[in-house]
């Protein structure tokens, strides 16, 4: 144990000062990572906002962040492109504070809206219609492709419908090409130079038809006229049976080109045949049959028509040539009369049975159709009281008549009807006249007979033969 013992002030002094030192730093050294957090979190305060041509595209946190943008940007469209690219828009960085609630573009926005707005342009070579740009294409070469095959698929069009012969085709307007600067937004290919051409614009906008929608809603609701809609739609033959779902194109065009053209077409017109008839006492009506089948004759007709833009607008009458003549049709009618038996029926209207009653496809005929000319006369079968004279849907013109005892007969597709309700007709008495009124697809009577409210087959009521 020492008898001088160390002083313990000195010893504390030092202990002292070096805790001091020891606080000192680490306040300097907490101050130095405050602030410069607090240095950081007020830079953060800071972004770049990005004007391009006077509008504002955005904020970026960093001059860096922009510039490495740009030159991804200008990397990916020079390679979608193929081509190198120069910028013409005016960019300006203007540094601001973050206002409450902004955020700055993410990586993802920034790289679209360097490529969809910024003004990247580049050499092309113009397609010129008198003297305007309208197209831009990569290459001349591309360019001088476009008129010709426009041209080719005209002739093509044209000779698509046989017996054409193209005589000449036409551009009114002067069409060449010139190389420009151009905005990269502006770069066709050649289908799309086309359809520009051909169109007077590059902007397609179409309407979906809707169930229950009809084209004047449609032209109404796209501030459109009907006349705009069909214009836009040449291919719309029947403007009212639209397909739900259709595609229908707004764009009225408005071509940059007038295409002319000359065709010379060649048709057949086809000439009726007249029919003979001979009449014959040993036949039965309904044994009437066609002895020898009419021939249509031929004439080969010749037009110069002429076009723009496709759609005719004179057709010059050139010649007409016969091919073959007509041949008469000779029809064998019978006549020979059929004895009424007591509570028999005679046959109601000359000719033979051209669709028997029965099942016909998925249809029940509930009569027989009897191929009479038209205006011939439709004759009562039996004696008896008229129930109906008048039109009913598909039967068109139709008149019942009741004979008694449960059996009514009905006369359809009559073009005249001569008798009215209530009155009372005898067997062979005239109804009317044979028409093709109602359902029917040409002259015929049809014909039923009902009993206790049952279409019953008619021809049951001849002899057989029919
Ligand atoms: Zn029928």
């Amino acid at each position: 144990m020492s008898r001088f013992p160390a002083d313990p002030s000195s010893s504390r002094r030092k202990s002292i000062a070096g805790t001091r030192l020891f606080i000192v730093g680490f306040v300097i050294f907490a101050l130095a990572i405050v602030g410069n957090l607090v240095w950081q979190d007020y830079q953060k305060q800071f972004v770049y906002t990005v004007m391009v041509d006077g509008e504002v595209l955005g904020s970026v946190s960093s001059r860096q962040e922009w510039r490495d943008a740009l030159v991804a940007g200008r990397k990916s469209t020079e390679e979608r492109l193929g081509v190198s690219v120069i910028l013409r828009s005016q960019v300006d960085l203007t540094r601001t504070r973050l206002a409450a609630g902004e955020k700055v573009l993410s990586s993802q926005t920034l790289a679209q809206a360097v490529e969809a707005k910024l003004n990247f342009v580049t050499e092309l070579v113009a397609l010129t219609v008198d003297g305007k740009d309208v197209t831009f294409l990569r290459t001349e070469e591309e360019a001088r492709q476009v008129l010709p095959s426009i041209l080719q698929d005209y002739r093509k069009s044209l000779a698509a419908r046989g017996g054409t012969e193209v005589l000449s085709i036409t551009v009114l307007e002067k069409v060449s090409v010139r190389r420009v600067e151009a905005p990269i937004s502006r770069l066709a290919d050649i289908q799309l130079a086309k359809r520009v051409l051909l169109r007077g614009t590059d902007k397609v906008e179409t309407h979906v038809v809707a169930r229950g929608e009809s084209l004047w809603g449609i032209a109404k609701s796209r501030s459109l006229t009907v006349d705009d809609l069909r214009r836009a739609n040449p291919e719309l033959k029947n403007i009212n049976s639209l397909r739900v779902g259709q595609q229908l194109n707004l764009i009225v065009a408005n071509p940059f080109i007038t295409i002319r053209s000359t065709e010379r077409y060649t048709f057949v017109r086809y000439l009726p045949f007249v029919e003979t008839v001979r009449e014959a006492s040993s036949l039965w009506p309904w044994q009437s049959y066609v002895e020898k089948a009419g021939v249509y004759g031929r004439n080969q007709v010749v037009v110069e028509i002429a076009r723009t833009n496709a759609e005719e607008t004179s057709r010059t009458f050139i010649s007409e040539q016969p091919l073959s003549s007509p041949a008469a049709q000779a029809f064998v009618l019978g006549t020979k009369v059929f004895p009424a038996k007591a509570g028999g029926l005679i046959w109601p209207a000359p000719g033979r049975i051209t669709s028997p009653y029965g099942w016909r496809h998925s249809e029940f005929h509930r009569g027989m159709d009897l191929g009479a000319p038209y205006g011939s006369s439709v004759l009562a079968c039996k004696g008896g009281t008229i129930t109906f004279a008048g039109w009913q849907g598909g039967y068109g013109r139709l008149v019942i008549v009741d004979h008694g005892d449960g059996m009514v007969s009905w006369y359809a597709h009559l073009s005249v009807i001569s008798v009215s309700e209530g009155q009372a007709v005898a067997r062979g008495d005239t109804l009317g006249q044979v028409g093709s009124s109602g359902r029917s697809t040409g002259a015929h009577l049809h014909f039923e007979v009902h009993l206790s409210d049952e279409a019953v087959n008619p021809s049951t009521y001849y002899p057989p033969g029919g």
